[in-house]
């Protein structure tokens, strides 16, 4: 037997109704706040992330999934979505339009992780796009998107943590103040973080080593560093969260993991997934649509991990089994009935199902049961001869008998009524 591939789930029905709350909410999110649709390839051009994301990052470095095409050209599996969303951005020139442009996405992402719970090879994410506004409101706009979308759905133990980049030209500066603090410390950090000192040190600060974190506790902020410019742009989005009652915690050494974050970066991270506890994350990248080509362009955005959210969603949160009817057709008459009353409920919008292998009114009964329908039409070659049919509620197991000819809109006029 040939199995999955480790790190690569299936989603089997049981688990499909956590998925659809979780889904429907970032839809109905996505729209209360203005953002529209995209879908861009689940593959790209390797060039693209290696650009956007960054070569000396653990994504770029070690967790991508590429390959060749017949052609020759090197292709990857996107691990996140932002490269594809800002290169379809250039590429349709949406520059161009006259307002906004307001992205969400729902999907896939595909990186070489050692898997375990909340960490997966292929692994979905709900993530937004916010193009064309320099504004430290829309920071906060994709910020309140996320926390209350997170919060909506009755998360526990969630906090958001705060911090800026500065721009890029704060960097090197700080750059070199931090190499200056790291490299007496070398001995102590990880193989890792030792040659991050040369690649990319910011991300010393982002390491989950535990020794690594101790030995950089007194590390120089970023947040010290910054231009008037970042300074005032995050006290504006520091007031502008106040304002809305969103509560956050500054974290001076979020770095996040991508190169192209600018200024604003947050995560919401969750006391209840034990080592994985990253439930979603962003920032703002005013540098990336040029970076790839396209007309300078500040954006801002997310993405939240959909397994986490899965992991952590309440059962609370989770709506009640919708009413259905199961139709019990039997016999050569009852059967032919029962074909098209499921049609007629079908049709009016009721939820209707049966099971075609049982032939006895005592299976297929059973199978109501399992089904947990909430009503059973039963409808043998004695009701079809009468022109009725016999309702049977299944928990109360109270019967009533209603004409055949009208037995699909009695039925459904049920469904109006509340549960
Ligand atoms: P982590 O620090 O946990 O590796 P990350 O910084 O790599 O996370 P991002 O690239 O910011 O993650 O992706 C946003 C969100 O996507 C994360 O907060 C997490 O919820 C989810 N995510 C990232 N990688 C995985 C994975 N391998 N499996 C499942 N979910 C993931
Ligand atoms: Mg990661």
């Amino acid at each position: 037997m040939i199995r999955g591939i480790k790190g690569v789930k299936d989603t089997l029905p049981d688990e499909m109704p956590r998925w659809q709350v979780i889904e429907g909410a970032a839809r109905r999110f996505s729209h209360l706040y203005g953002f529209r649709e995209i879908r861009v390839p689940v593959f790209e051009m390797t060039e693209l992330f290696a650009r956007s994301i960054g070569t000396s990052t653990d994504i770029v470095e070690k967790e991508m999934y590429t390959f060749q095409d017949r052609d020759g050209s090197s292709l990857t599996l996107r691990p996140e979505a932002t490269a594809g969303v800002v290169r379809a951005y250039i590429e349709h020139n949406l520059a161009a339009s006259p307002t906004a442009q307001k992205f969400y996405y729902l999907g896939p992402m595909f990186r070489h992780e050692r898997p375990q719970a909340g960490r997966l090879r292929q692994f979905h994410q709900y993530g937004v796009e916010s193009f064309g506004s320099a504004s430290p409101q829309a920071d906060v706009e994709v910020i309140s998107l996320l926390w209350r979308f997170l919060s909506s759905l009755g998360l526990p133990g969630l906090t958001l943590e705060l911090n800026s980049l500065g721009e890029a030209g704060d960097r090197p500066a700080y750059k070199t103040v931090l190499v200056a603090f790291l490299k007496p410390l070398e001995d102590k950090l990880c193989q890792n973080c030792r040659r991050r000192i040369e690649t990319n040190p910011l991300r010393v600060l982002d390491c989950k080593v535990p020794a690594c974190k101790a030995a950089t506790e007194a590390a120089p902020k970023l947040t010290d560093h910054l231009s008037s410019f970042a300074r005032e742009h995050f006290e504006a989005v520091r007031a502008t969260l106040d304002g809305l009652r969103i509560p956050y915690l500054l974290n001076p050494r979020l770095v996040r993991g991508l190169d192209y974050y600018t200024l604003t970066t947050f995560e919401v991270t969750t006391t209840h997934l034990g080592a994985q506890n990253a439930v979603g994350a962003g920032g703002r990248y005013d540098g990336l649509v040029e970076v790839l080509g396209g007309p300078k362009t500040p954006a801002v955005g997310f993405a939240v991990g959909i397994e986490r959210v899965s992991l952590m969603l309440p059962e609370g949160s989770l709506p009640a089994a919708p009413k259905t009817v199961f139709v019990a057709g039997f016999g050569p008459q009852g059967l032919e009935a029962g074909v098209r009353l499921l049609d007629e409920l079908r049709f009016l919008g009721v939820p209707a199902d049966t099971d075609f292998r049982a032939s006895s009114l005592k299976t297929l009964l059973r199978q109501a049961d399992r089904l947990q329908a909430t009503y059973c039409a039963i409808l043998g070659d004695d009701e079809v001869a009468k022109g009725t049919l016999i309702l049977r509620h299944m928990q109360t197991k109270e019967q009533q008998v209603i004409p055949l000819g009208k037995a699909a809109s009695s039925i459904a006029s049920l469904f109006l009524k509340p549960q």
